[in-house]
Order: C-alpha cells, then structure tokens, then sequence
C-alpha cells in the first residue's frame, strides 16, 4: 500500500500535510491531489503482473487504500479492444477502445466510488453522498449497497431516467434538483457541512483521482508496461483526465513506463470550460452549459485545473466538438465495433474525427480512447439514426 505524504491544491498550489488533505483545499477549497509515497519492494512492475487478478485492487501497492485488494472484485479490469473496423473507418492504423463500459454500475465511475467507500469507512463513517450527474451516482448507489454503506445523493431531475431507475434501484435516497448539475453540486455541498456526511464529490475528495488513476495503470500493463502515443478523454469536470495524467506520471515516476501519453481533452461544444481555457491560456472561467452529452455538461469544472495541467504537461490539446457529431459518432461505434456507449463516452470517438481532419494527430500514432459509460444509460439518444422495424405478422410480410 502507498502512503500518503501530503496533498497539494492544483488550485493555489498550497501545500499541506497528509492530516489535511481529505477533502478540498483548506484556502480556496480547490481539488487536492494526495502526494504519494512508494516502498521500494511495491515498486516492482514484475510483481504486480504475477496477479491473477484483473481488477483494480492488482495496484493496491500504488494507492493509499487498506482493503482495495478484497473489494475489488469485478471492478476495473476492463478490455482494452483492439478496434480494427473503427480505425480504418477514421483511418488510424493502431486505435485502442478502453472500455469502461464493463463496470459494474456500467461506468468508469466505479473506479473513484471504490476508492472513496474505502476511504470512508476508513474513517468510520456510514454515509456518503454525491453531487452527481446521473453516473456518479448510479456507482455510488451500487457499490454502497454491496459495501453497506448509505449513499444519499443530489441529481437533475432532467438527468436520463436509466441512470435515475439505477440510482433507485439500488435503494440510494435520491434528491432530484429543479436545476443543472453544478446546482446540484452546490445543494449537496451545503447538505455535506450541515449533516457530516462524507463527500464523494468530484473536487471534494481527493480519493476520487486515486481510484481513477487506475484505468492508466490497466492501458500502460495491457501494452505491455508501454504509454500509448495519445489517450483522448472525455471531459466535463475535468476529473477523468487529471487522474488518468496521475497514473501515467506515477508509472513514469517508478520507471514502469518509458513516456507519458499525449492527453486529449474532448468536450462538447456546448460544455467547453476546459478548453476555452487551455485554448486562451488563462484561468478556468464558467460557462453555461448545454449539450445532450449530459454526462460532460458542467458548468464550472470542479477538477479544471487538474484538466489543464494534464493537457498542459503531457503536451496534449483540447478539441470540441458538436452534439451532431457525437451522435455519429455513437452510431459508428456500434456499427463497427459492436459497443454501445452512451453520448459523453462517444465524444472521445468524434474528437478522434476531429483531430485527424485538423492534423493534429498522426494516423500512425498508438492512440486509445476512453469509452466511459454505456448506451443503455440513454439508449435513445441514438434514435435519429435508427431505422424503423417493420412490423411482421406472417412470413408473406417479409421481402
Ligand atoms: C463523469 C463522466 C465523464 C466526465 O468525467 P469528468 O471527470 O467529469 O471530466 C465522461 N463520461 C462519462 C460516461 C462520465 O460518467
Ligand atoms: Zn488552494
């Protein structure tokens, strides 16, 4: 297990000891990341491939989590598909889908719920709640309900019924918010300081990342100790990107990997904070957002900073791109590729469109892209591109 020696706001760049880096900057409550410490005997990559397991508790050596070995069961250890078919439509020799879709609440989510349910029950508390979109969520809810724990979280009512019926399902207590997510974020905050329920909110627990940081650790293992040329990653709070930059540095740090990945954040047109801000080069700047990729619609990202620091290091880009675009985006990966993935998961797909039109990436370059979370969480968000089924009654109906 690492140990944690400090945390540091990405914010202000405030540095404080590891007693005070649980959950937002003390100075200007911006995202923390925790400073880690390795021993030398977990720094051997060789061990870590002798696991048998493939799940996210075979790096339990690289995060600072007593118990994630046990807990991990069917978590994490996603395919990382070759996308033949895909790759030759865009024409991209070597393109990789890291399909996160395989979760058990069906996103890359449970990664991050994982890690914060650990720590929580670390610190003996019983319930957690989340300011959520509809997938944070949806995870929350369904591993609280393996874990015993009581999850309590704040959603849009205007979030897709699939993720809200998962949310019930699971028996979470769901508050629906007449308003956007970052309304929600702000409600749950405020309900957080007031009952000291313990915070799984993206920039409010820095185990979040710890947890994320892990799907860079399966790409780097499954190319075989190796970085891909390019990661694109869908981005709404920014969180998703900062933590997959922390793996890859991590592995970089203890010489697992030769390079880190060039990092591509994708957003939706109408959802583009990140990019605005890496494109000007100034400081993070709330916009008002609106896209049907409801899992990246954030109007403030509350891991920005993360976000721009990932991109700015690993000398990667930003890119946007449209809701029309997404969506065909969707349809290719389900006709080519057989994965339904839902409209934020499918934004990585259309980024890669974008970035060979505008030659920003080579089509020889080792490229994976994240595919986040699963079309059956909005699975009519594809309906303009269906065909209508024809209705049979006998076999004269058929051609
Ligand atoms: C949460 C989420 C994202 C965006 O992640 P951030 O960390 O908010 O940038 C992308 N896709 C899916 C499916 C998600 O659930
Ligand atoms: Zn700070």
């Amino acid at each position: 297990m690492a140990s944690i020696c400090g945390g540091h706001c990405l914010r202000c760049d405030f540095r404080m000891n590891a007693e005070a880096a649980q959950s937002a900057c003390p100075l200007c409550d911006g995202g923390i990341e925790l400073l880690l410490k390795f021993s030398d005997q977990d720094s051997d990559r060789d061990r870590v491939s002798c696991i048998p397991d493939f799940n996210m508790g075979r790096y339990s050596a690289l995060l600072p989590l007593p118990g994630l070995a046990e807990a991990a069961c069917g978590i994490g250890g996603t395919p990382l598909l070759e996308a033949r078919n895909l790759g030759k439509a865009l024409g991209l020799e070597r393109l990789r889908l890291k399909d996160d879709t395989r979760n058990p609440s069906a996103s890359l989510k449970d990664r991050a719920t994982l890690s914060v349910l650990l720590a929580a029950k670390e610190r003996g508390h019983k319930t957690v709640a989340t300011a959520s979109t509809g997938n944070a969520a949806a995870s929350l809810a369904a591993l609280s309900a393996r874990m015993d724990m009581e999850a309590i979280v704040f959603a849009p009512k205007t979030a897709p019924p699939a993720k809200l019926n998962q949310i019930k399902s699971h028996g979470a207590r769901l508050y629906l918010v007449d308003g956007d997510y970052d309304y929600a974020y702000d409600l749950c905050q405020a309900a957080v300081r007031k009952f000291g329920w313990y915070s799984r909110s993206t920039g409010n627990n820095p185990y979040c990342a710890e947890g994320k940081k892990t799907v860079a650790f399966e790409i780097a293992e499954q190319l075989l100790w190796k970085a891909p040329d390019y990661v694109f990653v869908p981005t709404g709070d920014g969180s998703i990107l900062g933590s997959t930059h922390k793996g890859f540095r991590e592995l970089h740090e203890l010489g697992w990997i030769d390079s880190i990945p060039r990092l591509v954040s994708v957003q939706a047109e109408g959802s583009c904070a990140v990019v605005d801000a890496w494109e000007m080069n100034r400081n993070i700047l709330a916009v008002r957002s609106e896209t049907l990729a409801d899992s990246i619609a954030v109007d403030y990202p509350r891991d920005g900073e993360r976000a721009l620091r990932a991109i700015k290091e690993s000398d990667g880009f930003g890119l946007r791109v449209s809701d029309d675009e997404i969506v065909e985006a969707m349809s290719l990966l389900a006709r080519l590729e057989g994965v339904f993935a839902e409209p934020a998961a499918a934004a990585t797909v259309a980024g890669l469109k974008r970035a060979l039109s505008e030659e920003l990436l080579p089509p020889e370059a080792l490229t994976v892209a994240l595919i986040t979370g699963h079309g059956l969480k909005d699975s009519s968000a594809l309906s303009s591109k269906w065909e209508e089924p024809k209705l049979v009654e006998k076999i004269g109906d058929l051609p």
